[in-house]
């Protein structure tokens, strides 16, 4: 029988998480979904020197916010508690123990200095990369070069050591990635990794493969970052003898800098102004890092983005809501090669959600930001308002920003407009449109509008494609908006009326003849 799917993301709380982190959690959370298996959150905090305070409350909003939910974890809960590493602390010596037992690591009690030489020695014989392995190890102070006398008098007396991984001098590892396929390392190229730090406190290498195998993951998904440490992986599930149980790997592309050149990074945000961070962070130096939530990213686009970065569906069709997502997901159409950061393509994103939500739900996300202006507007008037603004904005702020002529009357004009737009004609049938006006109902709608209009109009035998601009340059102050019919609908009568008028005595000396 297949094993139930289990996927963790385990992020280490060492500031906030890009939107590479995010990625990385979204697939897994796909994948577990998909697989009708559980999704884990675990938090690698054991290099308490890179701790940032705030970054797993910062990760798990930005979860929350994405729609992201954890079957298990550090809140949640579940079998494997705690999911906090740095409170499993204690039960990672005993496997530490086991490979010593075993001959699969040893006790090193170089120091910094001891350390430092050796390195320096190695690079004047011009060794590219000094390394820990099997050969240096022999001249070094550990267990391998000491008596066992010595290293026990060493360790009784309470100097500081750490525990390494024996690397074997010739040895091939092999793993089999679910998106590059095989890959093949020579242990020679492998350092002796430290696996128990002098503070007692596992690397993240020992800590990882350990729960891993606890916590009974069947597929590790993660950044392409960590595809240097998983030959170290497996040699580990070797000698722990788990190789039967060992998760298989996917390690998923890189994102990119727009020009393809490089890995994304905050500078970019810094550099362009785009976020590149799920939410707003301000970082040690005071720098606004800005955020696709606040910048007024719709979670359901964000993700979408997301998925498409780095995967493809193998089809034409681009909208996928989660749940499709997790339909369709796969990890083999997960792609080899990079994937470029587009900002222009988060926003098409955000464009198409915005247009697919109901009026009601953009006047709810508008009447917020009309309340902070200052401005008073019924939900109804909200409501209208953004569904005729819903087609022409790619943000909800943008609704408020680019409708302000729904709530104020203008004060100044489009000037092209008005040397261009602004003739005799136009005044002549504005005037009289807006005494017609007057002489109606209170409420008129947007087809009742047109009808009183059209009147007009074939009285004074003007076509209508003279006037429009005109009385959207009357109405709105602009030159292009939404639909106007409707416009003065919501306006209303005395509304519209009134600006008209006001616009034909301020702009009256700028008439063409
Ligand atoms: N703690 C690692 C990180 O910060 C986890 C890498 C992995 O998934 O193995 O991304």
């Amino acid at each position: 029988m297949e094993k139930k799917v289990r996927v963790r993301f385990a992020p280490s709380p060492t500031g906030p998480q890009h939107i590479g982190g995010i990625r990385t959690a979204l697939y897994n959370y796909l994948f577990a979904k998909q697989q009708k298996g559980t999704f884990i959150l675990r938090i690698e905090d054991t290099d308490q020197t890179r701790y940032v305070p705030g970054s797993e409350e910062y990760l798990k909003k930005a979860l929350h916010w994405c729609g992201i939910q954890p079957d298990e974890g550090v809140d949640e809960g579940g079998p494997h508690a705690p999911y906090r590493q740095s409170e499993r602390k204690d039960m990672y010596k005993q496997y530490a123990q086991q490979l010593i037992d075993a001959g699969h690591a040893y006790y090193s009690f170089d120091t910094e200095e001891e350390l430092n030489e050796m390195r320096e020695k190695l690079k004047e014989a011009r060794v590219a990369q000094p390394q820990y392995n099997s050969i240096t190890r022999m001249s070094m102070k550990n267990s391998l070069t000491l008596s066992e006398q010595e290293v026990k008098a060493k360790i009784d007396a309470g100097e500081p050591y750490v525990i390494r991984l024996k690397v074997p001098r010739k040895d091939e590892v092999r793993l089999n990635d679910m998106v590059r396929g095989w890959i093949m390392v020579q242990s020679s190229t492998l350092d002796d990794k430290v696996l128990m730090k002098s503070d007692g406190m596992p690397t993240y290498h020992l800590a990882n493969v350990v729960d891993d195998h606890l916590m009974e993951i069947t597929h590790v998904i993660r950044g392409e970052e960590w595809l240097p440490s998983a030959p170290l992986h497996v040699l580990l599930y070797q000698f722990f003898g788990w190789e039967a149980s060992m998760p298989q790997f996917a390690h998923l592309p890189l994102l990119l800098k727009p020009d393809g050149n490089g890995k994304l990074s905050k500078r970019d945000s810094l550099k362009h102004g785009f976020p590149v961070f799920p939410m707003e962070w301000v970082d040690e130096e005071n720098n606004k890092l800005p955020g696709f939530r606040e910048e007024g990213y719709l979670p359901e686009a964000f993700i979408n983005f997301l998925a498409f970065l780095g995967w493809n569906p193998g089809t034409e069709q681009e909208l996928f809501t989660k749940e499709e997502l997790v339909k369709t997901f796969s990890i083999a159409n997960i792609n080899k090669a990079g994937a470029r950061f587009d900002i222009h393509k988060a926003k098409w994103y955000n464009q198409q959600y915005l247009r697919l939500k109901s009026d009601e739900e953009l006047a709810d996300m508008l009447l917020p930001v009309l309340e902070r202006a200052g401005v008073k507007s019924s939900r109804e008037k909200a409501v209208q308002v953004s569904g005729l603004m819903k087609e022409r904005v790619t943000f909800p702020a943008e609704i408020w920003e680019n409708a302000k002529f729904f709530y104020e009357a203008p004060q100044r004009y489009d000037e092209k407009i008005v040397n261009k737009k602004w003739t005799e004609e136009a005044a002549i049938v504005l005037q009289a449109f807006a005494n017609a006006l007057k002489e109606q109902k209170v409420t008129l709608t947007a087809d009742e509008v047109k009808a009183v209009l059209e009147e007009v109009l074939n009285a004074l035998d003007v076509k209508m494609g003279k006037v429009m601009q005109a009385l959207r340059l009357a109405v709105t102050g602009e030159g292009s908006g939404p639909d106007l019919m409707p416009t003065i609908e919501v306006l209303g009568r005395d509304e519209t009326a009134s600006r008209i008028q006001y616009a034909l005595q301020k702009l009256g000396d700028q008439i063409k003849t």
